[in-house]
């Protein structure tokens, strides 16, 4: 078996390597894409913040690889206390994939996958481990057969143009574990390249503004300073919510109305229809979340990632 932290390290090592560290920025939380301010329909940055020192970061490209795995702590974990962050998937994976795709426009396959692994049991929606939750890719162009309408071009470039995804991110593609990951991700960095190639002469212009985003990815923290006077308690206030609150939110919504372990699993199209509700509200919610500090901030942006995951797909998926 392997566990990510004991191998990553490894895979570090041979990155550092081939990149350099002065190329390697890390400890970044990525919190959006942005798309081009001449073509909706395409990606042209990324944006997000220091999770260490006080710094934003944007970054322009012709092309990117979105690549933050799975979404983990959506549901009801059935371990509480310590327990609760021994879910089976990496917690730091919050469904930043499938929501950022899914805001930049781009059509997913389907969310409704959960894998719940006798062994461990609080792990939930990933594209690895025979799961299909993820994004519609571009299919190869070289294998006999292929009908024409699974490939756009590029081989796991998705829906949104020079957007492109591996591992975890890819849906409907069970089976694929690290090795699998591993090759899609040379795959789809050799179609960047050709990408990037083809696409010598174009320039990213970013359809928000730098002041937009700055505005954006630190209203958590601009919302605590606002209203943390209002109350004699720094948690208690009607002005806005901490992450872990809204977690325990979000967690409870799924647990009873969507197949949680408290109802074995089970659903039906009734709760099926609360829980939308819910998870609307808890979406207007989310703009209140609060950030007393950069590991709050950091919480605060899962949490919204774990929330768009969900609520964005069907709108990016009826764009296709
Ligand atoms: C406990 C466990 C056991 C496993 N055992 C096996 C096994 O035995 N054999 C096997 O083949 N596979 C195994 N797997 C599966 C394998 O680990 C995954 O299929 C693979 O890691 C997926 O690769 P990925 O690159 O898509 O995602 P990941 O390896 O999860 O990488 C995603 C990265 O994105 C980062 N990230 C997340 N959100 C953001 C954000 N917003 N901004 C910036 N960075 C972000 C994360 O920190 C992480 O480093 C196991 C997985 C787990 C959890």
């Amino acid at each position: 078996m392997i566990n990510g932290e004991s191998y990553k390290w490894i895979v570090a090592e041979a990155a550092k390597k081939a990149l350099g560290m002065e190329n390697i920025q890390e400890r970044v939380f990525i919190v959006r894409l942005v798309t081009d301010k001449n073509d909706p329909t395409r990606v042209a940055a990324a944006a997000g913040f220091s999770v260490r020192d006080h710094k934003l970061y944007v970054y322009k490209f012709k092309c990117c690889l979105l690549a933050a795995g799975g979404a983990v702590n959506v549901f009801r974990p059935r371990s509480v206390g310590e327990g609760t962050g021994r879910a089976w998937y990496p917690v730091w994976n919050a469904g930043s994939t499938y929501a950022m795709a899914a805001e930049c426009g781009a059509a997913m396959t389907m969310m409704e996958n959960r894998f719940v692994p006798a062994r461990f049991k609080d792990g939930y929606l990933l594209g690895s481990h025979a799961g299909c939750a993820g994004i519609w890719v571009s299919g190869p162009t070289d294998i006999p057969g292929t009908p024409t309408e699974w490939s756009w071009g590029y081989n796991r470039m998705t829906t949104v143009k020079g957007l492109f995804t591996a591992g975890d991110g890819v849906g409907a593609s069970g089976h694929k574990f690290s090795s699998g990951s591993h090759t899609e991700g040379r795959i789809a960095a050799k179609a960047m390249v050709k990408f990037a190639l083809d696409n010598k002469t174009w320039k990213p212009e970013m359809a928000r503004t730098v002041d937009e985003l700055v505005e954006e990815i630190y209203r958590p923290v601009k919302t605590f300073l606002q209203h943390k006077d209002y109350t004699t308690a720094i948690d208690i206030n009607p002005r806005y919510i901490t992450p872990k609150m809204l977690q325990f939110r979000l967690q409870k919504i799924m647990d009873e109305y969507c197949a949680g372990v408290s109802t074995w699993y089970q659903t039906n199209a009734k709760m099926l229809e609360l829980c939308e509700k819910k998870l609307e509200m808890i979406k207007e919610d989310s703009l209140k979340m609060r950030a007393k500090d950069l590991h709050e901030l950091l919480r605060a942006w899962e949490n919204y990632h774990r929330i768009r995951g969900f609520t964005e797909r069907r709108s990016a998926h009826h764009c296709v």
